[in-house]
């Protein structure tokens, strides 16, 4: 018998026959003798709607109210999976996650998990229950409800495989794996039979939605073994763990990418040793997530400042400069939108110095404009515009034989 947690994502529990389907998978594993506990996100676009809600009541919902009203969700597939459970005659309770035990610091959004006091967990277990948690979700030490950030609930499921000691972490979903881009975009993406946790951790901070950052971050501490596969089709998923025993020899891995990336130039700073300590200082302060940094210097006294963010922080970020311009000394700020990042990633990378320059080579092939670039050991990213990113990730899917299951090391 192994203990086993499974999450159940939003497609995936979209319907109520989707969710009697979620139940007879359940029952299935339960049979097999394995002890179950199961994590669902909220049904179908739900959140969104949700979402869709606040903003038609208000431009700036209140955080706290905004969690109190998102936690909703994951409620109602919590309690329909348990009666469907109870309808195959399987013992099952539901948990929202502060009955489950999940503690998170006190920020509202985006929180981060703090601890999971696993008790209860444990107790229904013991009694022979499937215990059915809601994904996203937790409560703050100050007993305020909290959620994890969008695609939260695959966190909460690896958290909860990492507090019980499962034997493994299931995340089932309305794709067959982790793909080597997102299949959605690109018709010849290939199905990885496995990626290793800090490409994983790569390809989601970089806009692979697959999963969720900081579930991939758990499972990699805590040495969860973490699969992604089809809650509709019974095909093999992908593994994702520490060494990946096949495709050792990849150069490239998979392509991510993201749009609604703005850059934003910030024009005539003094050319002083602070000048950049001082820019980003006050924009972290601010809470403002920048990403891509470059820094060029147009005349002895004067440097230009560009950086990327993305469009949800637009108006924060210009807000936050307006208001400490006197202080910063510039002259000028314009930005760019509709822009999109794309990001190569494999470990093999680190000793291959050719990778970049064969991507820019794709992309100028193609007439794709390269804005900003940055690069890490294991990814090469570039900002391009949003109009050329579907044709990027293509060309450079090609280009690096990402569709082909044998590769051989790229040299330029
Ligand atoms: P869930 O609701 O089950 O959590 P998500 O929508 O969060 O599902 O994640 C699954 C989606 O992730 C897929 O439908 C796919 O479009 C997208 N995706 C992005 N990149 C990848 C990738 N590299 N491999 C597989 N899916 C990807
Ligand atoms: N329901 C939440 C969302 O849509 C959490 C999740 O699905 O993981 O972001
Ligand atoms: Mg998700």
């Amino acid at each position: 018998m192994a203990r086993i947690v499974q999450k159940y994502g939003g497609t995936s529990v979209g319907s109520v026959e989707r969710i009697k389907h979620v139940a007879s998978r359940v029952e299935r594993s339960v049979k097999e003798g394995h002890e179950l506990i199961v994590v669902v996100s909220a049904m179908g676009k739900s959140t969104d709607e949700l979402v869709s809600l606040a903003n038609q009541i208000t431009d700036a919902p209140s955080k706290r109210e905004m969690d109190m009203l998102l936690t909703t969700g994951e409620q109602v597939t919590i309690s329909l999976l348990t009666m469907a459970l109870h309808e195959c005659g399987i013992e099952a309770v539901s948990l929202t996650g502060w009955q489950a035990g999940m503690e998170t610091e006190a920020s509202h959004g985006n929180a981060r998990i703090s601890a999971i006091k696993n008790e209860r967990l444990e107790a229904e277990l013991a009694k022979g229950k499937v215990v059915i948690v809601a994904g996203f979700q937790g409560l703050s030490e100050q007993g305020e409800i909290t959620t994890l950030g969008r695609g939260g609930s695959d966190t909460t499921a690896v958290a909860i495989a990492a507090s019980l000691k499962a034997s493994r972490c299931d995340i089932y979903t309305d794709v067959t794996g982790v793909y080597t881009t997102d299949p959605r975009y690109v018709k010849k993406a290939r199905k990885l039979h496995s990626i290793s946790y800090d490409e994983m951790l790569e390809m989601a901070n970089l806009g692979a939605g697959v999963l969720h950052p900081r579930a991939v971050e758990f499972a990699k501490n805590y040495d969860v073994p973490l699969m992604v596969a089809s809650s509709m089709e019974d095909v093999e998923g992908t593994l994702i763990e520490e060494e990946v025993s096949m495709e050792q020899n990849l150069v490239v891995r998979g392509i991510a990418f993201e749009n609604d990336v703005i850059k934003v130039t910030v024009k005539g700073l003094p050319n002083r040793i602070d000048t950049l300590s001082k820019l980003f200082t006050t924009l972290s302060e601010n809470h403002v997530n920048v990403d891509i940094i470059i820094q060029n210097q147009y005349d002895e006294e004067h440097v230009n400042i560009s950086f990327s963010i993305t469009q949800s922080s637009l108006k924060e970020t210009l807000a936050v400069l307006g208001k400490a311009q006197e202080d910063l000394q510039f002259a000028d700020v314009s930005f760019e939108e509709e822009l999109a990042k794309l990001s190569i990633i494999g470990s093999g990378m680190v000793s291959n110095p050719g990778v970049a320059a064969k991507m820019f080579d794709v992309l100028a092939k193609n007439d794709i404009f390269v804005k900003m670039v940055s690069t890490s050991e294991i990814k090469v990213s570039v900002v391009v515009l949003g109009a050329d990113m579907t044709l990027a990730v293509e060309m450079l899917h090609e280009q690096f034989q990402l569709a082909e299951e044998v590769q051989v090391a790229v040299t330029v």
